[in-house]
């Protein structure tokens, strides 16, 4: 349950492998951090804490390729995914000093994967980057990061699920799940469905829905905000990590993180330190037009780490939750979808990735 990133693609993913799908969802008033992504495709300095995280990050963008393919052949609809390669841009010596010293912490974690990531000098940013500004010291760079159109994505894949018969039922709000001889039942605002397998897909609300299956998600939202300006004529081949320019010509400016997690509010303060920055990174946005700004709560597990777990007290209940929903989509719908279909998480997604994680007792 659960109809936006995280649970449409994994139930496009499970409809491929055959077999009835239902997707049950709140209605349009719904909290979403889909709705408000700033859709990065992004690997650089993804696991530095939990090591398995960066795999797995990369095994999405890896097959991220295919994926949009697929989707293509599926519906028509290209969501214009695109990996040129993306950078963090510093402003200063110490910025730049602190991101390679992440890196490198990143980097010499033991069985972490191997891939490349290079610090660049301004001039060498230069060449790939013209139109920066001459505060942008240095950056780190990632062949691998990439972005996409998330509101073509979103269309896409929901046009996918209909071409493949999926029942999406939205103002379908699971109250409670029980189950009962082998079958589970979820009461919702429009009555009982029910189903022999249930994946939690519900965002930050699979808090409070898991341990009706047996499962945990201990959840941390934090709000975020984004700028949008007006059409520009393209200049930024790259994405940024706070910064890119759509296929449509807009850019999106954006990376806040906020305790706050009140969707209605917008911080101005927040919004006016993202503008400047972004203008010290590219001087040309000084004098462009903001056509819009959000905020938008995001799906974050206590430690930022994505959790995928199934139910031992409650076999065929499964959770699925992460922040990053959008670079790991290519990873729910090809490979979390057919464990699903399956019966069984893998034991290498569950080892790294459990809720279990969080019993480990505090030192001392
Ligand atoms: C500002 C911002 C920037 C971001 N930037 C990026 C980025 O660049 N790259 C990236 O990869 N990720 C990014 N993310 C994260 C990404 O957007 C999220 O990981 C992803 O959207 C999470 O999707 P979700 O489907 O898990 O959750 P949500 O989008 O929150 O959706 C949860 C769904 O569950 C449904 N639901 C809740 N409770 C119930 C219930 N009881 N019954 C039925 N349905 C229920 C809701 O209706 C909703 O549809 C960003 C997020 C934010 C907020």
């Amino acid at each position: 349950m659960g109809a936006v990133l995280v649970g449409i693609a994994t139930a496009w993913g499970r409809a491929r492998e055959g077999g009835r799908v239902v997707v049950l969802d709140e209605g349009d008033r719904a909290v979403r951090a889909s709705r408000g992504t700033f859709a990065l495709v992004w690997v650089q300095s993804k696991g530095l804490g939990l090591a398995p995280y960066a795999g797995w990050t990369i095994r999405s963008s890896n097959a991220w390729g295919g994926f949009s393919d697929l989707l293509k052949q599926e519906t028509g609809l290209d969501v214009c995914f695109q990996r040129p390669g993306g950078f963090h841009l510093a402003l200063s010596e110490k910025e730049l000093e602190a991101r390679a010293n992440t890196l490198k912490r990143l980097h010499n974690q033991p069985d972490i994967v191997d891939y490349k990531t290079e610090i660049l000098g301004h001039d060498e940013v230069a060449r790939m980057l013209p139109d920066i500004g001459r505060e942008v010291v240095g950056a780190s760079y990632c062949l691998l990061d990439g972005h996409v159109n998330s509101l073509r994505l979103f269309r896409t894949l929901h046009t996918a699920l209909n071409a493949r018969g999926v029942s999406y039922r939205p103002s379908h709000r699971v109250e409670n799940i029980t189950k009962v001889a082998g079958e589970f039942r979820l009461s919702t605002t429009q009555g009982e469905v029910r189903a022999n397998r249930v994946a939690l897909a519900a965002g930050n609300a699979n808090m409070r829905l898991a341990p009706m299956v047996g499962l945990e998600a201990p959840m941390k939202p934090e709000r975020g905000q984004i700028v949008v300006t007006e059409r520009l004529r393209p200049f930024l081949n790259h994405p940024v990590v706070t910064l890119r320019q759509t296929d449509e010509g807009t850019v999106m400016i954006g990376d806040s993180k906020e305790e706050s997690t009140d969707p209605s509010g917008l911080t101005l303060g927040v919004s006016a330190t993202e503008a400047e920055r972004a203008v010290r990174m590219f001087p040309l946005l000084a004098n462009v037009n903001v056509v819009r700004t959000w905020s938008a709560i995001r799906v974050m597990t206590k430690d930022g780490f994505p959790i995928y777990d199934e139910s031992e007290t409650h076999p065929g209940a499964f959770v699925l939750c992460c922040h990053s929903g959008v670079t790991l989509c290519a990873n729910h719908a090809l490979t979390v979808a057919p464990m699903i279909a399956r019966g069984a998480l893998d034991k290498a997604l569950v080892a790294p990735f459990s809720a279990r994680r969080f019993h480990v007792p505090a030192a001392g």
